[in-house]
């Protein structure tokens, strides 16, 4: 494997470099063009081990897949790449052709790539150098014949190291970032630091999901809070970060671990399944994101705080922006949702522009929505996992027509302008 950038400051995603000072090899145009045949990647992430994130993962694939989608699960997990026990595959042996290892089939349309397929026995402990760890995950990326994939799920390994960001960066700023935790406080901590690391990184996050939250009684089927719940749903509010859901404590998810059947495959009326099929949700509304303004976001639909919406436009001069990375500044029009009308509009400096600030940026100032000309997927990615809707095409006019347009359903939106 090259690792001609591996060592550049200018390092991105697939190894290239972003200075154009190191040429692009063979090992990152096949890892370009395998990116560029998966629609969206969901990367299951934890502070630490023991969350339950391989569970996790391994439910929102199979789901996924159930939702009619074509997936792909990787299991890069190298502290313990548990997805072939978890669907029953242990001991499959995937097929190595010319440079590509095809996959195995779990379904007709979810394929499953893991460590563990790799390793002599499920016993034996394989303690891996650094550089291979990475080399690894890289590999499995890129050498494998995911073929065209709406989704491919990746079970990544916990905490917040070179592993992590590894798999982060090979799959690149796309990526959506779905943090698993438990809802006690030592676990959340731990969430705290992961999602301070996404942001750094500048991947979008999807969310958070607090499993092991509350008992699901095998008897009455209800669901009770023996020990403390909601440390996550509270750390995703403090953070600004979307809460994906709670999964129960549920003996039946430790059995169908142990027996090797997911659990959502079997059940679709408990609570714990109901609660796992919650979480593919905003996953699934990916797929509608990338469609330039399919869907306007309603003004009834915007959920501000008392009774307030905010709005942001970028602009340039007196007029929206057509570039929204290099506008000027930012308009934010704050609207009464009740009267619908402006209550004031301010002008603010964005911080400089790099990948992923000015999303953050404008989430910390608690926008509800941006109407912008042109917006690359990255940024739209990255406004979803912050919960900020975005409307993309806009004219080049005065912030507040646009606004006032927009509360009167009469906002006319044509060509996203800056696709990249
Ligand atoms: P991680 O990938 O974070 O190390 P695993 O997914 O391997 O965690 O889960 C660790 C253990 O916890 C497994 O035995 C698994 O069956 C169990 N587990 C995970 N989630 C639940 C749950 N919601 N209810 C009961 N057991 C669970």
């Amino acid at each position: 494997m090259s690792d001609a950038c591996g060592s550049c400051s200018s390092a991105t995603a697939g190894g290239g470099c972003s200075s154009g000072g190191c040429a692009e090899g063979p090992e990152d145009i096949k890892l370009k063009t395998t990116l560029s045949r998966i629609k969206h990647k969901i990367v299951v992430m934890s502070g630490k081990g023991g969350v339950g994130k391989s569970t996790v993962a391994t439910n929102i694939a199979v789901a996924l897949s159930l939702a009619g989608k074509r997936v792909g699960l990787l299991d890069v997990d190298v502290h313990g790449p548990s997805v072939p026990r978890l669907l029953s595959l242990e001991g499959e042996q995937p097929h190595i052709g010319d440079q590509v290892i095809e996959p195995i089939s779990w379904s007709r349309n979810l394929w499953v790539m893991s460590l563990g397929f790799m390793l002599p026995s499920k016993n034996d402990a394989v303690i891996w150098r650094g550089p291979v760890k990475m080399g690894l995950i890289k590999q499995f990326v890129q050498d494998v014949d995911w073929g065209d994939l709406d989704y491919l799920v990746v079970d990544c390994p916990p905490g917040t190291g070179d592993e992590p960001l590894t798999a982060l960066q090979t799959l690149g700023h796309d990526a959506h970032a779905v943090i698993v935790t438990t809802p006690q406080g030592v676990a959340v901590d731990d969430v705290r630091r992961s999602v301070s690391f996404v942001r750094q990184v500048g991947n979008p996050m999807l969310g958070i999901v607090e499993n092991m939250s509350g008992f699901a009684c095998p008897d009455c089927g209800a669901v009770h809070d023996i020990f403390s719940s909601g440390g996550g749903e509270k750390l995703a509010a403090e953070m600004g970060v979307r809460f994906l859901g709670r999964i129960p404590m549920d003996p039946e998810v430790a059995r169908s671990g142990d027996e090797g059947y997911p659990l959502v495959k079997v059940d679709h009326d408990g609570a714990t399944a109901k609660a796992m099929n919650a979480v593919i949700k905003p996953m699934l509304e990916l797929a509608d994101l990338l469609q330039e303004n399919k869907d306007m976001p309603c003004f009834d639909d915007l959920e501000g705080a008392s009774g307030k919406v905010r709005i942001a436009v970028p602009v340039v001069g007196e007029v929206l922006c057509n570039h929204f990375g290099h506008c000027e500044r930012f308009a934010i029009v704050d609207v009464d949702t009740e009267l619908k009308s402006i209550i004031s509009t301010t002008f603010e400096t964005p911080p400089p522009h790099e990948p992923g600030v000015i999303p953050n940026w404008c989430a910390d100032q608690k926008v509800n929505l941006v109407i912008a000309g042109g917006m690359g997927a990255k940024a739209q990615a990255m406004f979803t996992g912050r919960n900020v809707k975005v409307i993309t095409g806009a004219p080049a006019e005065d912030p507040e027509n646009l606004v006032n347009k927009y509360i009167a359903g009469s906002l006319t939106t044509g060509q996203n302008t800056c696709d990249h």
